[in-house]
């Protein structure tokens, strides 16, 4: 960590620090030691058994730097931006804080119980968090249930995770899975614009249109078909599914293998979704019901702490209005 206690309570930070004093850890009150290396940067440690829950999740070199490149950032625009703040009404440390602005940079695993627990805490007093994913955590060709965890939602960005490295921040936004992952992106240099303006900044780029076409619903049911000979287990349980529902998972009603916005929340799940949409005559509770139950059978959880689910049901419910009524028109 770059801040620790003095005897006196004072906030010291590692850079201005002697070695002769005695340093504390204001989470649990250990004794620090204060360590200036040439490849970790001048930061606080506890000894190595330390049995200390807060900050201590193994700081790399480069946490430390990004963490110091944030506290450097955000205070050359605004006053009072803070590192390593306790807070008063949560048992936790943000990396940094600016009013009820928290942001955690991430730079190896965690736990997901603790995130969820952190993101919770933020939630109920009312912080603002922001959560970027520095380098060794970035998404290669596929999102790992880490980086799902930290992916968030609104309307505007659809999908999006928040990068940082060095020399600046970067958004992947609109991320879809359609074939492989495809997503739009911004960048913005170190010290470019202040953090919070960055973090609601508007993006400049629409979502993919995805329009289905004849090609394109025979094409999705050709995939579903391999995966079936290949006895893929997602789609043996949902071909299970669909048997006991008297149906088969290739021969519903085209519309229902349209492209959707939201595939990567649930794959190929999505099928059962339409399916009881159609079934249950859009009787939207009961659609949720049905189709969260069918997720909980096969021990499927949502794995996206920081986006609300009834939300995305509610977008799929739509989706498959647009979707049934764009059926009805011929495609191309
Ligand atoms: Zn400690």
């Amino acid at each position: 960590m770059l801040f620790a206690y003095t005897k006196e309570k004072d906030m010291v930070d590692a850079a201005d620090a002697g070695d002769r004093q005695s340093y504390f850890c204001p989470d649990c009150g250990e004794r620090l030691i204060r360590k200036a290396g040439k490849i970790k940067i001048p930061h606080f440690a506890h000894n190595q058994n330390t049995e200390c829950q807060g900050l201590s999740e193994g700081e790399t070199p480069e946490h430390l730097q990004l963490k110091r490149l944030f506290y450097e950032w955000g205070n050359r625009f605004e006053n009072n931006w803070q590192l390593e703040q306790p807070l008063v009404d949560l048992p936790q440390r943000p990396d940094l804080l600016h009013e009820h602005f928290a942001v955690e940079i991430q730079c190896s695993s965690l736990k997901s119980a603790r995130l969820q627990e952190r993101i919770n805490g933020y939630a109920e007093k009312g912080y603002q968090d922001w959560w970027l994913l520095g380098k060794p955590l970035w998404p290669k060709e596929k999102f790992t249930h880490l980086q799902r965890q930290f992916c968030s939602f609104d309307k505007e960005k659809g999908v999006h995770l928040w990068l940082v490295e060095k020399q600046g921040i970067r958004l992947l936004y609109h991320i879809h899975e359609v074939d492989g992952l495809i997503y739009c992106e911004e960048r913005w240099p170190d010290f470019s614009k202040p953090l919070r303006e960055i973090f609601s900044s508007a993006v400049t780029k629409c979502p993919p249109r995805l329009f289905p076409t004849t090609e394109s619903v025979k094409a999705r049911k050709r995939e579903l078909s391999i995966k079936l000979v290949q006895s893929n287990p997602r789609i043996r349980v949902l071909q299970q599914y669909f048997y006991q529902e008297r149906r088969h998972v290739l021969y519903l009603p085209d519309w229902m293998y349209f492209p959707s916005r939201y595939f990567f929340f649930y794959q190929e799940d999505l099928l059962v979704f339409r399916y009881l949409f159609q079934k249950e005559a859009k009787n939207a509770t009961l659609i949720f019901q049905k189709f969260l139950a069918y997720r909980e059978e096969n021990q499927k959880e949502w794995e996206f702490y920081q986006i609300n689910q009834q939300e995305i049901l509610e977008r799929l419910y739509l989706e498959a209005i647009f979707c049934q009524r764009k059926a009805k028109v011929s495609l191309a």
